[in-house]
C-alpha cells in the first residue's frame, strides 16, 4: 500500500492531525537520507516549498476548506520552467538558467495547494530511455540500485517510488512518463496531445511533447490531471475541450467495456516474464467483466524509425535557440561570433543531444526532406489511422509498457539503436496523439516491476483511468 496519497495528505492537514510543513520536512529528510544514492533531484526549492506549506497551514488553522492538492509534496521534472528556481533540462547548457516565469502546469499545481519540493533529474532535453544522458549524474532505480529507473523522467519516477515525493510531473515525447513509471513500479499517465498546456515546458519535439503525472495510485493521477488539464491562452495547441471530473468517473462499472489486444505488441523481442505478467493482468480485466477483442495495428513496426525522424527533426529546430546569446552557457575566450556559437554548443550539449541535432538537421535538409521527414509524416498518419480503426471496435487497448523490465546501468548506453528499439510500445501513442497510462502489474523473478499500458481514444483519459483504477482495486483486494 502506498504510504501517503494526495487525499491522505490533504485530509490530515485539513483535520490538523499534522501540518503541511511537517509533511514537507519529512520529505526533505528522506531526500537528504536517500537521494545521494538515487540521484532523483537536481535542485531543491526549500524556501518556496516552506512558504507554500505555511500558507496552507494558515488556511487549515482558520478552518477554511483546503484545495485539492493542499500540502501535497510534489516534484517536477527539470524541463518545466519555475520562476526563480534553476531549470536545467538535464543539460550543461542550462546549468545556471533561472526562468522568469512558471510553466502553466506548475502554476496550476501550486494554485491547487501543492508544495513544490524541487526539480528532478532527467535525460538531457528529455532525450533518452534510461536517465544516463543527464549531464549531471545518472539516476538509480530505487528497487535495485544497479538498474536504471527508465527515462527520460527517471528522476520523477524514482522520487515517487522512493517516497521522496507524493507525486511528480514528467514529460512524455516517446514514452518518458510511462516507461520510467513501469521500471520503478509507479503509475504514469500521458494525456492526449493538447490536453495539458505546454507553456513553460522546455521543448524537445513540439508535436510530440506532453506533460503528465507520475503517482502512487491511479486516483492520484486523476486528481493531478483534473488540476493541470484544460485550455491555456499561452499555448495555442492546448485544446478547448471540456475537462471531465476524472475522479468522479473512476468508479463507473467496467462491465461491457471492450479492450483491444494487438498482436503487434506481443511479438518478438518481448521478454517472457513481461508477457506473462501482462497477459495475466488482461485475464483479470476479463474476469472483471471486460471483453477482450483482437485488434490489429499493422504499421507498428514503422513507429520507432518514424519517431526518431520526427523527434530529431523537431529537436534540431527547437535546440537552435541555445546559441550562447539568450540563455545559459556561453563559451569564454572566443575570437569571433561563429566561434562563440560553435564552442558554446560543443561545450554545452552532450553526445546524445549532438547526435540528434545532426540526425534531425540531415532529415530536414534540402534533397532529403521528402525522402525522410515528409515520408515519416505520412507514415505517422497511417499509424494514427491504425488506432482510429481499432478504436471503432474497442474502448481501450492493453499492451505491455516496455518489452523488458529495468535494465542495468551501462547495459545499453553504448548502443543507441538498442536503446531506441526499446521504445517500441510507447512511441506509437505519442505519434498518434492519444492518451496512455502505465500501471504496475507484477514483478519479475528479480523483483523488478512490470508495467501494463492502457491506451485510449483522443481526449478519453477517463476510460483508461477507469480501467487502470479497476485493475488496481482488483489486485489490491486479492493480495
Ligand atoms: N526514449 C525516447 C527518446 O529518447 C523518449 C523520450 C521522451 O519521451 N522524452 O526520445
Amino acid at each position: 500500500m502506498p504510504s501517503s496519497t494526495i487525499e491522505s495528505v490533504r485530509s490530515a492537514v485539513q483535520q490538523r492531525q499534522t501540518t503541511a510543513f511537517a509533511f514537507a520536512e519529512d520529505h526533505y529528510r528522506r531526500i537528504q537520507k536517500e537521494d545521494e544514492q538515487i540521484g532523483a533531484y537536481l535542485t531543491l526549492c526549500r524556501e518556496r516549498a516552506m512558504e507554500q506549506a505555511d500558507r496552507i497551514d494558515r488556511l487549515a488553522a482558520e478552518g477554511k476548506p483546503l484545495p485539492a492538492l493542499a500540502g501535497v509534496p510534489v516534484a517536477l521534472k527539470d524541463v518545466m520552467s519555475t520562476r526563480g528556481v534553476r531549470t536545467t533540462a538535464g543539460s550543461k547548457i542550462l546549468d545556471n538558467y533561472i526562468p522568469p516565469y512558471d510553466c502553466t502546469a506548475v502554476a496550476r499545481l501550486e494554485a491547487a495547494g501543492a508544495v513544490l519540493l524541487g526539480k528532478t533529474n532527467c535525460d538531457e532535453f528529455a532525450m533518452g530511455s534510461s536517465n544516463e544522458n543527464s549531464a549531471f549524474r545518472p539516476v538509480r532505480n530505487p528497487r535495485d540500485l544497479t538498474r536504471v529507473p527508465g527515462g527520460s523522467s527517471g528522476g520523477s519516477a524514482a522520487a515517487v517510488a522512493a517516497d521522496m515525493a507524493v507525486a511528480a510531473l514528467g514529460s512524455d515525447t516517446g514514452g518518458s512518463i510511462r516507461q520510467p513509471a513501469s521500471f520503478c513500479g509507479v503509475v504514469g499517465l500521458m494525456p492526449t496531445y493538447g490536453r495539458v498546456s505546454r507553456y513553460g515546458l522546455i521543448a524537445f519535439a513540439s508535436s510530440l511533447d506532453h506533460i503528465g503525472p507520475l503517482t502512487k495510485t491511479v486516483k492520484d493521477a486523476a486528481i493531478i490531471l483534473r488540476t493541470i488539464a484544460g485550455r491555456d491562452p499561452m499555448d495555442s495547441t492546448s485544446a478547448d475541450v471540456p475537462v471531465p471530473d476524472y475522479v468522479a468517473e473512476l468508479d463507473r462499472p467496467m462491465r461491457g467495456l471492450k479492450l483491444g489486444m494487438a498482436k503487434e505488441y506481443f511479438a518478438e523481442g518481448l521478454d517472457d516474464q513481461v508477457r506473462q505478467a501482462v497477459e495475466a493482468a488482461i485475464n483479470k480485466l476479463e474476469e472483471a467483466g471486460c471483453e477482450i477483442v483482437p485488434v490489429s495495428l499493422p504499421h507498428t513496426r514503422y513507429a520507432v524509425p518514424v519517431y526518431y525522424l520526427i523527434a530529431t527533426a523537431e529537436a534540431s529546430s527547437n535546440l537552435a535557440r541555445y546559441d550562447g546569446v539568450r540563455y545559459g552557457h556561453r563559451a569564454a575566450g572566443v575570437k569571433s561570433l561563429s566561434e562563440m556559437y560553435r564552442r558554446t554548443r560543443d561545450e554545452g550539449f552532450g553526445a546524445e543531444v549532438k547526435r540528434r541535432i545532426m540526425l534531425g538537421t540531415y532529415a530536414l535538409s534540402a534533397g532529403y526532406y521528402d525522402a525522410y521527414y515528409l515520408k515519416a509524416q505520412k507514415v505517422r498518419t497511417l499509424l494514427t489511422r491504425d488506432f482510429e480503426e481499432a478504436f471503432r471496435k474497442v474502448d481501450a487497448i492493453v499492451t505491455p509498457t516496455s518489452p523488458t523490465a529495468a535494465f542495468r546501468l551501462g547495459e545499453k548506453s553504448d548502443d543507441p539503436l538498442a536503446m531506441y528499439l526499446a521504445d517500441i510500445y510507447t512511441v506509437t501513442a505519442d505519434l498518434a496523439g492519444i492518451p496512455g497510462i502505465s500501471i504496475p502489474c507484477g514483478e519479475t523473478k528479480e523483483k523488478l516491476p512490470i508495467g501494463l499500458q492502457i491506451l485510449g481514444k483522443h481526449f478519453d483519459e477517463a476510460t483508461i483511468l477507469r480501467v487502470a483504477h479497476a485493475y488496481e482495486q482488483i489486485t489490491q483486494s486479492v493480495s
